[in-house]
């Protein structure tokens, strides 16, 4: 048996340790779910749908902006706003890139320093994985945990890089792109696709020298959100100034996002959530089917001699991949 298999606790005490909100038990829980020997995974299975009930009771935030922006240091100052005013707040990571460094725990706890010792606040560090989508439905999985030891508030950021802000749109209610006030061509750097993702836009760093730019910065962005289809929930994004140094600014965002969850309603959330739902059951589908099909002795067995038969020409790839599906 090794260390690991004898800290597992049982079903119950992972189920009660999480309802009651104990963080030792929410964290070895969120371990469980990380990890990728399938006892584990079946386990983890057990508890989600366990306490799957008493999960959804959270404002799910998600946070991006390139690296620099002030991402940490917004979540440090704005979470702590909201753990002063009675909050309970787990802060998330998706962060693909952290595959390379093994996890980011000691990056986190000291990017957020004072929210790491916050009481009513949780952090808890990337996990790690082999592809985005393994990340991102740890993410999930984590986020359902922390709804059900009683978080009513999750931020989930990512770190500006790749896929990793659909995924990360896929599962929150609220998408908040940070940006900053450039050199006159704000909109250069950013992507279209992501603007068009975010409910709202805070420009960071509005102090000192940048508060001209950063007001010019707003009218800008404001009309370039214009020139986007309205959203089916009929919010039409903002655009917003903070300095999350000088925390100036971050009570109008957070009174922004609280206009956006009364003015799209509940029933619209409800309808996003439902229709996320369904969107990482067919993820889970595909990668649950390419897993299976990479693990079968006879695809192991042929998928070698079907690479030389393309590269050669004797076959189309397409062919050679039907084949391969058909023996898996
Ligand atoms: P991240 O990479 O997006 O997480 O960015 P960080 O939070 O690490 O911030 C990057 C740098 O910008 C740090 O040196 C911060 O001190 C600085 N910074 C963050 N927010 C502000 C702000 O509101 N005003 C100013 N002047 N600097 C900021």
């Amino acid at each position: 048996m090794t260390q690991y298999q004898r800290k597992r606790l049982s079903k119950g005490e992972y189920v009660d340790g999480i309802l009651s909100g104990n963080r030792v038990v929410l964290s070895k829980a969120i371990t469980l779910i990380e990890s990728s020997a399938t006892p584990d995974i079946l386990l983890g299975e057990e508890i989600l749908n366990t306490i799957l009930p008493n999960t959804g009771g959270s404002k799910r935030i998600g946070i991006t902006g390139v690296p620099g922006v002030g991402k940490s240091t917004f979540i440090e100052t704005f979470g702590g706003l909201l753990t002063g005013s009675g909050h309970n707040l787990a802060v998330l990571t998706v962060d693909p890139s952290s595959q390379r460094t093994g996890g980011s725990i000691l990056g986190d706890k000291t990017r957020m320093e004072s929210l790491s010792n916050d009481l009513n606040a949780y952090i808890r560090p990337s996990p790690t994985g082999d592809s985005l989508g393994g990340v991102a439905n740890k993410t999930r999985e984590t986020l359902l945990l922390c709804e059900a030891a009683g978080f009513d508030i999750i931020l989930i950021e990512t770190v500006g890089v790749g896929q990793s802000e659909t995924a990360v749109k896929g599962m929150v209610d609220f998408f908040l792109l940070l940006l900053l006030a450039g050199a006159g061509d704000e909109l250069q750097g950013i992507k279209k696709g992501i603007m068009e993702m975010a409910d709202a836009i805070v420009i960071n760093k509005a102090d000192g020298d940048n508060i001209q730019a950063s007001k010019k910065a707003k009218i800008e962005f404001e009309n370039a959100l214009h020139l986007f289809p309205l959203s089916s929930s009929g919010w039409s994004p903002k655009v917003n100034l903070c300095s999350s140094v000088k925390n100036t600014g971050l009570e109008k965002v957070w009174s922004m996002i609280l206009e956006y969850f009364n003015s799209v309603g509940e029933d619209w959330l409800k309808l996003q959530r439902q229709n996320q739902n369904v969107s990482w059951m067919k993820e889970s589908i595909s990668h649950l089917l390419k897993t299976g099909f990479y693990a079968s002795p006879k695809v192991l067995k042929h998928l070698n001699s079907m690479e030389e038969n393309v590269k050669v020409g004797q076959i189309t790839p397409f062919s050679a991949a039907r084949k391969l599906v058909d023996l898996g």
